[in-house]
């Protein structure tokens, strides 16, 4: 079973400003391995979550405790080969406008790179020394060979890549799921070189899609310590030292069978639809739609 501990605020450390604005949703016997796969059929369930009103930040307390995250990240199973490929595409189409305001492209690291996808798009724009860290072992297994040997098995931690010595570092889908998500952005600031940049993705809790589904929104999920908005985004790259933050919405792009996983219908009308898509043509059909995703890039100085 696992252990909740109490939390504060992330981003600026106090609970003054932090009401519950959802009450825990949880089912413990639903709880199963599948849960904490990258991508997934979405259970309806989350922690008891407090908005804080100076950041804007909406956030877990209690939450489990990182060592239990941290087991249950590295035992997490992993289904989605293609869907990882087609969001590193997407994600590449943002790099480039990014890469190009770098002064170099000597270093680059993506943190919770999963297969690794992404780094053959920082290795296609340019960049040399790309790297991936990634705690989970099924995404390494599933990684194509030219990528694997460019990713460690590992969590993301501090002190484990040298002070000013990276171009970029980006870290997509991962920010909601840290126990600790300042401490995260102020190791990307202290692991780029001045004039370097941070590249986050993650959930948009206010976008359209977030507010018309509201709780059935996948976003609410038991693997999310947080949802941020643009304002609670920018909020945490600035404490972290960023400047010249910004923030964009994310155009993705997925076959209509992964859309509609995401999608809340009764489980057994989305298993027969998933399966007659898995058959057809149809289900492959890829789409462009903004899924509530943002893109945010802050710069040291
Ligand atoms: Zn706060």
């Amino acid at each position: 079973m696992l252990t909740l501990e109490p939390r504060l605020c992330p981003i600026c450390g106090t609970n003054a400003h932090a009401d519950v604005k959802y009450p825990e949703r949880f089912d413990a016997a639903a709880l199963d391995d599948f849960a904490f796969a990258s991508r997934k059929l979405p259970e309806y369930m989350h922690w008891q979550l407090r908005r804080c009103r100076a950041c804007d930040l909406l956030f877990a307390d209690p939450a489990p405790t990182p060592a239990e995250l941290g087991r249950l990240y590295r035992e997490a199973a992993f289904d989605s080969g293609r869907e990882a490929g087609l969001a590193a595409r997407t994600y590449g189409r943002y790099l480039r406008p990014i890469a190009a305001g770098l002064a170099h492209r000597s270093g680059a690291l993506d943190i919770g790179t999963g297969d690794g996808e992404f780094l053959r798009e920082l290795i296609a724009c340019g960049f040399t020394d790309v790297r991936g860290v990634e705690p989970s072992t099924a995404p390494i297994a599933a990684a194509a060979a030219d990528v694997r040997p460019l990713i460690r098995q590992g969590l993301f931690e501090p002190g484990g890549y040298a002070a000013d010595s990276l171009s970029l570092v980006s870290c997509f889908q991962t920010i909601e799921h840290l126990s600790d998500p300042l401490a995260l952005t102020r190791e990307m600031h202290r692991i780029l070189r001045p004039g370097g940049a941070a590249f986050l993705i993650g959930h948009d809790r206010t976008a359209p899609s977030a507010r018309l589904l509201g709780e059935r929104s996948p976003i609410f999920d038991i693997e999310h310590l947080q949802l941020f908005s643009p304002r609670s985004l920018t909020a945490l790259l600035r404490a972290a030292g960023f400047q010249r933050v910004t923030i964009r919405p994310i155009v993705n792009r997925y076959p209509l069978a992964y859309w509609l996983r995401l999608f809340p219908a009764p489980a057994a009308v989305k298993a027969a639809l998933l399966d007659r898509l898995g058959r057809g043509r149809l289900g492959k059909l890829v789409l462009p739609l903004p899924a509530g995703n943002l893109a945010a890039v802050g710069w040291k100085a």
